[in-house]
Order: C-alpha cells, then sequence, then structure tokens
C-alpha cells in the first residue's frame, strides 16, 4: 500500500513535520534538547519582526494572525512611515516599535520572546547575534549568513547566549515536501539514488535593489532561491554531499555584474548518488524530482508559498496546502515553548551554506570542491 498521506492523516503528520526533517543527516535528529531558562512559560510567544520588507509584509504578519502558539509582539524598522503604517494596522504595537540604532534595547521587553530576522542576506548574522545577546530566541531567514564561517559565528553566539536558533526553512512544514522527505526515509522507492532540483524566477525591480548587490546580498540567484534546490536534493536524498562541481552563465553581464544569475551544479552523495541542480534570476523552472530503484516521485511547482503539487509512480499526491509560515512560526514557537530545538536549527543552515561556499569555489576554480 502506498504510504502517501491523505489530507485528513495530514493534520497529524503536520505535528511531527520535522521527523521528516530527520533525514537531512546524522546530526539532524527532528528534536534536540537544549536548556532554556524559562521564559517561556506563557502558552503564545511574542514575535518582532525585523525588516518589514515583502516578505514580513506580505507573508509573516499576516501569517501571525493565524498562529495558536506565536503572535506578533514587535517590528524593528528604520522607516518611520513604516512604523506609523504599521501601528495604524496592529495598535497593540504601541510601545514595542525599535528601530536599528535603539534595537539592543529589546533586551527589557518581556513582551517580546523570539526575534525573527527578515533583513538582506548580510545582515542576518549582526541581528542574529545582537538578538541573542539581548535575550531573545531566533528565527532567521534564509540563507542565515553568507558565508559558512559567519553561520559559524551565528551559532556559537546563541549558543553562548543560550537562546535557539531557527532558520525559516517554511517547506518543512508542506506537506507535499514533508511527503517526499518521508518517501525517501522510508524507502517507498528503495533508496533514492537520483534528483533533480531547480529553482528560479525572472527577478525584475530596480538596478538599485539589495538583491543586486553582492555586499547586501551576499550573491544571487544560488543564495537567494537556490538554496531551496539545496535543501531538496539533501532531504530527498537523505544524505550529506560530499562534493560539487559547478558551472555558471550570465545572460545579462551587466544587470548581474556584481551576482550571480544562472548556476547549475551536481552534488555527490555517498554510495554514488547524485543531485543536478540549477538556479536563475532569468528564468522560471522550479522542480523537485527524485528516482528510487522501484520508483519516482516529483512536486511542481515544489516551493512556492502555495499551489505546490505533487505525484508519484503510483499517482497523484491528495495533499492539502497550508499556510506554510504560519505552520513553521507556530512549529517553531511549541518547540520553544517545550524547551527544545527543531532540525531547521542553525547547523541546518550551516549545512546549506557550506555547499553554497563549495559551489562558488567549484565556478572560481573550474574543478569539483569538497564540501
Ligand atoms: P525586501 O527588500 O522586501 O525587505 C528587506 C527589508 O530590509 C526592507 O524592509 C528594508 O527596508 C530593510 N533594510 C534594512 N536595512 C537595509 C539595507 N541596508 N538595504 C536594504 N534594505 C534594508 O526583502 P525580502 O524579500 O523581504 O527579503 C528579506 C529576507 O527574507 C531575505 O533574506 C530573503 O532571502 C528572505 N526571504 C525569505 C522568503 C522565504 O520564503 N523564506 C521569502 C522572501 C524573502
Amino acid at each position: 500500500m502506498p504510504r502517501q498521506l491523505t489530507r485528513r492523516q495530514f493534520s497529524f503528520a503536520s505535528a511531527t513535520a520535522v521527523g521528516g526533517a530527520a533525514v537531512l543527516g546524522p546530526g539532524a535528529l527532528p528534536w534536540i534538547k537544549r536548556a532554556d531558562s524559562g521564559r517561556s512559560r506563557r502558552n503564545s510567544l511574542g514575535i518582532a519582526l525585523v525588516g518589514l520588507g515583502s516578505y514580513s509584509a506580505g507573508q509573516l504578519a499576516p501569517a501571525l494572525e493565524e498562529t495558536e502558539q506565536c503572535h506578533l509582539a514587535g517590528i524593528v524598522t528604520g522607516t518611520p512611515a513604516k512604523a506609523d503604517s504599521w501601528l495604524a494596522q496592529y495598535p497593540h504595537l504601541e510601545g514595542h516599535v525599535y528601530d536599528y540604532g535603539n534595537f539592543d534595547s529589546i533586551a527589557d521587553d518581556d513582551a517580546i520572546d523570539v526575534v525573527y530576522v527578515v533583513l538582506p542576506n548580510s545582515m542576518h548574522a549582526e541581528y542574529t547575534m545582537r538578538a541573542a545577546a539581548a535575550g531573545k530566541h531566533v528565527i532567521c531567514e534564509k540563507p542565515m549568513a553568507v558565508t559558512a564561517a559567519e553561520a559559524q559565528t551565528m551559532i556559537d553566539a546563541c549558543e553562548a547566549a543560550g537562546r535557539s536558533l531557527h532558520i525559516g526553512y517554511r517547506l518543512h512544514f508542506e506537506p507535499h515536501n514533508v511527503e517526499a522527505m518521508r518517501i525517501s526515509r522510508e524507502r517507498d522507492f528503495g533508496r533514492i539514488t537520483y534528483a533533480q532540483t531547480e529553482f528560479g524566477f525572472r527577478l525584475g525591480g530596480s538596478a538599485d535593489q539589495w538583491r543586486l548587490k553582492k555586499s547586501l546580498a551576499g550573491g544571487g540567484a544560488l543564495m537567494d532561491v537556490g538554496i531551496y534546490a539545496i535543501q531538496a536534493a539533501r532531504y530527498v536524498i537523505g544524505e550529506e554531499p560530499v562534493s560539487v562541481t559547478a558551472q555558471e552563465v550570465k545572460t545579462d553581464p551587466v544587470r548581474f555584474a556584481e551576482v550571480d544569475e544562472t548556476i547549475t551544479w551536481q552534488l555527490r552523495f555517498p554510495n554514488n548518488c547524485i543531485a543536478s541542480s540549477q538556479t536563475s534570476y532569468a528564468l522560471r523552472s522550479e522542480r523537485l524530482f527524485a528516482a528510487g530503484n522501484s520508483g519516482w516521485l516529483e512536486l511542481r511547482p515544489a516551493f512556492v508559498y502555495g499551489g505546490i503539487a505533487g505525484k508519484t509512480s503510483r499517482g497523484p499526491m491528495d495533499l492539502p496546502q497550508v499556510n506554510q509560515q504560519a505552520k513553521h512560526m507556530d512549529g517553531v514557537a511549541s518547540a520553544i515553548l517545550a524547551g527544545k530545538t527543531l532540525s531547521i536549527d542553525g547547523h541546518e543552515g550551516l549545512r546549506d551554506m557550506r555547499v553554497i561556499d563549495a559551489i562558488y569555489e567549484s565556478i572560481r576554480t573550474g574543478q569539483a570542491a569538497t564540501i
């Protein structure tokens, strides 16, 4: 019998979605016990959003109206007009509005338990470490940093402060991706030995945006959406890659002078498993395919906020759409409330950063790079 989840079953499975994350490697157990100071005695944690751009305004704040174990409790913005419009929409935030100058005084705000860093990539490390020093748990958006070395300093800072660090890996709470992880882990089709993963889109907007500046973005499409293709390859193969060969092309070298536009890469895993992947800021593509000895699965689209669809060699997946951001934040909050850390933690973010570092190294040298 196929072990595919039905819509009814998923309400149970989503509560254990992190079990899917356990396939990510020996260090990635679904629950990792950590000491907690006991700050989190309430049954709903206050979250402060740092950076009120499109993801905070369009996805996270609306999702926080659906969450049960966390709520919007503060905002951090450098733009007074944004503070005013958020206060008009969320009057309960009065007294919990910060800017980048007085951010550290968030330490004295007991309404805020968790700081969610939703800033340009190169600012993630600084605000993660300042939040941890202020005694707050941290959720940091992907990519968690711009290099693996920087990611390690963030992990060290949160561990030293005794605060948890989770990454914005919302797909670990998305039913089709969770099902793909389960199929791999339980070997429905034997061991997954081959994967194709790709995520690209046409990056519109002005030439001034931070995504086109290396100093703020760290890199281009690879850091922004290629990271989903890396994650997916890792969670369907269920092993850690050992080396990578990568190639870069630019169809518009002027617009993408500072950051990568289109990259393809091949990850080699132990036991000769291979993943072939692509990312781009110039063309739209979005797919997760994985094959084992006795079958295959495909998600297409695979990584967007809604409308993810899947099938396997046995037939279509019949799984619900969920509010991924709400499930993700509730999942993290319930772990913190229980004094635990999920497998989508800083160490998991670091594994992706190591792959990203190696992809750039392979492009630079023209050789396979060891991860
Ligand atoms: P955005 O440009 O819409 O917002 C960025 C915010 O940072 C803005 O409010 C801006 O004012 C603020 N900011 C502060 N200092 C800045 C500076 N020096 N330069 C530019 N902006 C500055 O970006 P976004 O799409 O919301 O992305 C923010 C982060 O969230 C990124 O790390 C991105 O990768 C991540 N993200 C994740 C998802 C997801 O699905 N998990 C989706 C979108 C974005």
